[in-house]
C-alpha cells in the first residue's frame, strides 16, 4: 500500500511524470523530451531516459523509485505483459519489453504498463469529465489520435489488450499516408498534424495569406496561428477549424454507429482549441450519426486535466494492480 504513484505518459516528443496521490491530486512534475536514438537495442533509450525521470521526481519527493509504484502510458499496440508491440510514434521502442528494460533499470517490481490514451481514459472516468458516466470514448487529439473506450464502466482492452486505437480507423480510402504504414486513417484527418496538412493545403491555393505573410513559409504557420486567428474572426481560419472539425465529427459518428457510445471526451494538444472546435463538430455529428434524432442525446465535453490526464491515468493504472 502506497500513498502515492508515479505516473508517466510517454508521447512521441516528450515524456510527462507526475507524483499523484491516492484523490488525484497532483503533488510534483517533471517532465523530459523522449529520446529517439536508434544507436541502442529497441526501448533501451526509453527505458533509460524513463528511470532517470522516476529517480529525479521520487527524490524531489524523498522518495526512492524502488519503493513507489509507477505506471507508464506508452503509445501503440501495449501488451499486458509490458511488451510494446508496435509503435509508429516511438519506432526505437517498437517491439521492445518496455516493462523489463525500466523494472531492471528502476530495480523496482513495481512498476505497471497501459497504452496512453487508455490511461487517459481511466483518469477522466475516475476524477475527470467522464466521472459517473459508464459507456464514453476518451479521445486525444495530439499528433495523432488515440482512444481508450470506457464500455460498461470498465476498459475495453480486446483480445491483446490493442482495443481503442481509433485513430486508425480509415475514413479515406486511398487517402493520406499515414505513419502506421495504411492510407487515409482519421488521424491523418483530425489530429494537430491533419491541422497543419490543411494549413499547407490552404496555403498553396492562396489561402491564409495574412498568416502566411507574418509566418514566411506554409509550413511555418502554426496550428496555435489559425486557432488564434479563428478566435479574433479570421474567415479563412474558421473554415480550416470547419473543416477539422467536420472530420473530427465524421470519427466520431462511426464510433457512435459502433459502440452506441453517448458521450466523448476530448484531450491532447488539439483539445486547447476545443471552444472553437466541438460547436463545430456537435452542429456536424447531427447529420452524420445515423438517426441522430431518434436517439438519447450525445455529448461532447473536453478533458478536465488537458496533457495531464495520460500521466495521472498511469498513476492510477500503478494504484489499482498495486494495492
Ligand atoms: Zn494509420
Amino acid at each position: 500500500m502506497s500513498d502515492v504513484a508515479i505516473g508517466i505518459d510517454v508521447g512521441g516528443t516528450k515524456a510527462l511524470a507526475l507524483m499523484v496521490a491516492r484523490d488525484g491530486r497532483v503533488l510534483g512534475e517533471v517532465q523530459a523530451p523522449t529520446p529517439h536514438d536508434s544507436k541502442l537495442a529497441p526501448g533501451e533509450a526509453t527505458a533509460s531516459a524513463l528511470a532517470e525521470l522516476i529517480k529525479y521526481l521520487a527524490s524531489l519527493h524523498g522518495l526512492k523509485a524502488s519503493e513507489i509504484p509507477v505506471g507508464v502510458g506508452l503509445p501503440g499496440l501495449m501488451r499486458k505483459d509490458g511488451r510494446l508491440a508496435y509503435a509508429p510514434n516511438l519506432q526505437t521502442a517498437s517491439g521492445a519489453d518496455v516493462g523489463s528494460l525500466l523494472s531492471v533499470a528502476l530495480q523496482s517490481s513495481l512498476v505497471f504498463y497501459e497504452n496512453d490514451a487508455n490511461c487517459a481514459a481511466l483518469a477522466e472516468h475516475e476524477w475527470g469529465a467522464g466521472r459517473g458516466i459508464n459507456d464514453f470514448v476518451m479521445v486525444t487529439l495530439g499528433t495523432g489520435i488515440g482512444g481508450g473506450i470506457i464500455a460498461d464502466g470498465a476498459l475495453l482492452r480486446g483480445r491483446s489488450g490493442f482495443a481503442g486505437e481509433i485513430g486508425h480507423m480509415v475514413v479515406e480510402a486511398h487517402g493520406v499516408p499515414c505513419t502506421c504504414g495504411g492510407m487515409g486513417c482519421w488521424e491523418r484527418y483530425a489530429s494537430g498534424s491533419g491541422l497543419r496538412r490543411l494549413i499547407r493545403d490552404a496555403a498553396k491555393e492562396g489561402r491564409l495569406s495574412a498568416l502566411l505573410e507574418r509566418a514566411g513559409s506554409a509550413e511555418d504557420i502554426a496550428p496555435e496561428d489559425v486557432t488564434d486567428a479563428a478566435a479574433h474572426g479570421n474567415d479563412e481560419a474558421i473554415d480550416l477549424i470547419r473543416q477539422v472539425s467536420w472530420w473530427l465529427a465524421l470519427g466520431l459518428a462511426n464510433l457512435v454507429a459502433i459502440l452506441d457510445v453517448g458521450h466523448f471526451v476530448i484531450g491532447g494538444g488539439l483539445s486547447r482549441a476545443s471552444d472553437l472546435v466541438l460547436p463545430f463538430a456537435r452542429e456536424y455529428l447531427s447529420d452524420l450519426v445515423e438517426g441522430y434524432d431518434s436517439r438519447p442525446e450525445i455529448t461532447i465535453t473536453s478533458s478536465m486535466f488537458e496533457h495531464r490526464s495520460g500521466a495521472m491515468g498511469a498513476a492510477l493504472v500503478a494504484f489499482e494492480r498495486y494495492p
